[in-house]
């Protein structure tokens, strides 16, 4: 589906596999150049439904000139090397994207590192195994693409007569970008705001530095702070009144931390039982990449009341217990 949002601005729905359904690209034209904001997934019947859209509005692949990534997430970047061959699009992320992208290629070290790590917060050998085919499927997706250019923090990009701004906005991803279209107060979101769930968080298992919680949160005051009249997001409909949005996110996440709290008053436990807890008997409808996200986002909670001060983490028989302190 193909809906025109501004003048010769348009957003493309493509599908997904996830129980999100649908991820959004955004195409802007300039003569017979389209600037792409994000590609959709590598899916069978993909490409076909991308190319559809755009020869409804007189264009097609070939005209793609230039790809603009948000994050390098499989649902956000996925066909980006199939159309690059395609078109020979130049294509344009920041440079931490581009790190990640690269250690999302190997995948024998990122199983490797996954073993042990899942291993070290308490799951079980068979649900790291489930972990493990979760990591291999998305593997499979990743793209392959040159880069032509990193995009800089707050530098003013130009695709024909339009102007955008490029904001950093890491923390549902390492590297994570969002478009601001100033003229139209337009925001071109990505993952980092979404109308119906808060975004993701997952640990960068290449970088224990990285702390998603806070880096998510310093990245919401940023946008807080800017005229922003409407915000196009990666997934879901688009939607104005960003403030409201950003509170009930800052609250969501106030109130899982203190859930995990209570989790964790009357003993030890490890990530994988504190994750258990939480999710409670929704577990029997989730998927494996339902529960490989909760488990991540409950590393991520549990890590952000660590550097609160409000839990210690101990390891007891080789794998980490968090307690109150
Ligand atoms: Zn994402």
């Amino acid at each position: 589906m193909i809906t025109e949002i501004s003048d010769k601005f348009y957003r493309i729905t493509l599908p997904m596999p996830f129980r999100l359904r649908h991820v959004h690209a955004y195409a802007l034209v300039d003569g017979k150049d389209i600037a792409l904001f994000d590609t959709g997934m590598i899916l069978p019947g993909a490409p076909e439904k991308l190319e559809a859209d755009l020869e409804s509005i007189g264009h097609s692949i070939e005209g793609i000139s230039d790809i603009y990534l948000t994050h390098v997430h499989t649902d956000h970047c996925g066909m980006a090397g199939i159309l690059q061959e395609k078109s020979n699009a130049r294509i344009h992320l920041s440079q931490v994207s581009h790190q990640v992208h690269e250690h999302f290629q190997q995948t024998d070290y990122l199983i490797g590192q996954a073993r042990l790590f899942y291993t070290k917060h308490g799951v079980p050998t068979r649900d790291v195994e489930a972990i493990v085919e979760e990591i291999e499927d998305m593997s499979s997706r990743i793209p392959k693409f040159e880069v032509h250019t990193f995009l800089q923090e707050n530098e003013i990009r130009q695709f024909g007569s339009r102007l955008f701004e490029v904001i950093f906005t890491p923390g549902h991803a390492a590297g994570h970008v969002c478009f601001f279209f100033r003229e139209e107060g337009l925001l071109l979101a990505g993952d980092h705001i979404l109308p119906y769930i808060p975004p993701s968080l997952s640990p960068n298992i290449y970088d224990e530095i990285f702390q998603p919680l806070a880096s998510y949160l310093e990245s919401l005051a940023v946008i807080e702070k800017m005229p922003i009249d409407i915000v196009y997001p990666g997934h879901g409909n688009s939607f104005s009144g960003i403030e409201e949005r950003i509170r009930e996110i800052r609250t969501h996440h106030e109130l899982k931390k203190e859930a995990l709290r209570q989790i964790l008053k009357s003993e030890p436990k490890t990530t994988f039982t504190v994750c258990s807890e939480l999710i409670g008997a929704a577990a029997a409808n989730w998927d494996d990449w339902e529960k490989f996200m909760a488990l991540n986002e409950t590393y991520v909670y549990l890590q952000a009341l660590k550097r609160d001060g409000a839990i210690q983490e101990t390891m007891m028989n080789g794998v980490l217990c968090y307690s109150a302190v």
